[in-house]
C-alpha cells in the first residue's frame, strides 16, 4: 500500500490516505518520495478551482526521490537513480507534439495530480519518460520546485528567444517569480521585479532583480512605459493588464504563466500600434526540464525554500494560502 495525504472534497484539509497501486506497468517507474514542493496549482486543484479535480486528490507534483522499482520495458533508468517528477506523469508518445519533443502539449498527457495520485505520499508512480534524472551537484532538498515552477519560468526563455540584451519584468515574486528572477539574471537580462509586497523588494534585488516596482501602483507602472521586451506574469489574480501592455517596448510580449481565471480585457489597439504580443505556456517538456537543471546547476540557481514535514502538510498549505510562503514550501521526510 502507498501511504499518502489526500483531500476528499473541495477545499478540505488533507487526511492520511492509503491506496493499492496494483502491478507496475511495463513503462513505469516507482519513486520513493524524499521531497515534494508545494505549488499554487496544488492549492487550486485541492479547491477544484479549475473544475478538473477528481476526489480523492493526492496533490504533489514537484517530487524528488529515488527509483525503487522499474517496469519491465524501462532500460534508461536504474533502481536507486535520483530523479524528479513534475506536472506530467505520462504522455501518449505518438501525437505530433510528442514526436516533435513538445510533450508538455500532449493532449493525452497524464497530469501527475489529475486523475492520478501525486507526490504527497511515500511513493509515486509515473511513466519512465516523464521523470528526469537530477545531475550531481544539484541540491536535492530544494530541487523539487524546479520540476514545475522552475521549468515553467525557464521554458519561455527558450520558446521566445529571450536575449541577454533584453529588459524583462516578472510580475509576482512567489514560488515561480523568485525562480524567474534568478534564471533571468543568469540569462544576462536586465530584470525588474513587480511585487505587491514592500517586504520582498530587498530580497528580489538579492535574487537578481536590478529594479523593483509595486505591481499594484498604477503610477509606478505608468512611469515604466515603453521599458520591457518581455513581461512574465506569475500572478493568479487579475491585474490591470492594459497598464502592463503600456510598459512593453514595440514588439514586446506579455507572457502569462500564472493561471489567472478571470478573462483578459485587453485593448487590441495597444497591441496593434506597436505589434505587441500576448501569450501563455504550460510547464515544459522533459527535455526542457533536463536543460533547465543543467543551467540551474551551472549558475548555482536554487529555489529558496521553507521545510515542513509531510505530517504537517495542512499547516504548509495554510501558509501558502495566506501568501506567507518564503518562497517555496518543500515537504521533507
Ligand atoms: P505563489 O507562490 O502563491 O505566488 C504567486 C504570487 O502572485 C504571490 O507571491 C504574489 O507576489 C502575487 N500575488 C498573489 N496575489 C496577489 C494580488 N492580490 N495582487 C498582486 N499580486 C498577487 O504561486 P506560484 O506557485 O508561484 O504559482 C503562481 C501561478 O502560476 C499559479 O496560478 C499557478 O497555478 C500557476 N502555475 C502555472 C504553471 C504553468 O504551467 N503555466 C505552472 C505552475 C504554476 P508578490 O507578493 O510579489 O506580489
Ligand atoms: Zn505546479
Amino acid at each position: 500500500m502507498i501511504k499518502a495525504y489526500a483531500a476528499l472534497e473541495p477545499k478540505a484539509a488533507l487526511v492520511p490516505f492509503e491506496y493499492d497501486p496494483g502491478p507496475l506497468a511495463p513503462d513505469q517507474v516507482e519513486i520513493d518520495v524524499q521531497y515534494c514542493g508545494i505549488c499554487h496549482s496544488d492549492v487550486s486543484m485541492i479547491d477544484n478551482a479549475w473544475g478538473m479535480t477528481t476526489y480523492p486528490i493526492i496533490p504533489g507534483h514537484e517530487v524528488v526521490g529515488r527509483i525503487s522499482q522499474l517496469g519491465g520495458n524501462v532500460t534508461h533508468l536504474a533502481v536507486g537513480d535520483i530523479v524528479g517528477l513534475g506536472w506530467h506523469a505520462g504522455f501518449c508518445n505518438e501525437c505530433i507534439s510528442c514526436r516533435e519533443g513538445d510533450h508538455n502539449f500532449c493532449p493525452e498527457g497524464q497530469g501527475t495530480i489529475i486523475g492520478h495520485h501525486g507526490g504527497f505520499a511515500d511513493k509515486v508512480r509515473a511513466a519512465a519518460n516523464s521523470v528526469v534524472p537530477i545531475p550531481a551537484g544539484v541540491d536535492l532538498e530544494s530541487a523539487g520546485p524546479l520540476f514545475c515552477g522552475g521549468v515553467t519560468v525557464f521554458n519561455p526563455l527558450l520558446q521566445f528567444g529571450v536575449k541577454s540584451t533584453d529588459r524583462v519584468a516578472v510580475i509576482g515574486i512567489g514560488g515561480l517569480g523568485h525562480m524567474a528572477l534568478q534564471f533571468l539574471h543568469a540569462w544576462g537580462c536586465e530584470v525588474t521585479a513587480f511585487t505587491s509586497s514592500e517586504a520582498k523588494k530587498k530580497e528580489a534585488l538579492e535574487m537578481g532583480a536590478n529594479h523593483t516596482l509595486n505591481s499594484r501602483d498604477p503610477k509606478e507602472i505608468q512611469a515604466a512605459a515603453g521599458s520591457f521586451d518581455f513581461i512574465l506574469s506569475t500572478v493568479n489574480v487579475k491585474l490591470d493588464w492594459n497598464l502592463y501592455l503600456g510598459t512593453l517596448k514595440p514588439r514586446g510580449r506579455l507572457h502569462f504563466v500564472g493561471a489567472t481565471v478571470e478573462p483578459l480585457d485587453l485593448s487590441v489597439f495597444s497591441l496593434m500600434m506597436s505589434q505587441k504580443s500576448v501569450s501563455s505556456s504550460p510547464v515544459g517538456s522533459p527535455a526542457t526540464i533536463a536543460k533547465m537543471l543543467e543551467f540551474a546547476n551551472r549558475h548555482h540557481i536554487q529555489p529558496i525554500i521553507e521545510k515542513f514535514s509531510f505530517e504537517d502538510v495542512n499547516q504548509a498549505l495554510d501558509r501558502l494560502r495566506s501568501g506567507q510562503a518564503h518562497y517555496r514550501i518543500v515537504l521533507c521526510r
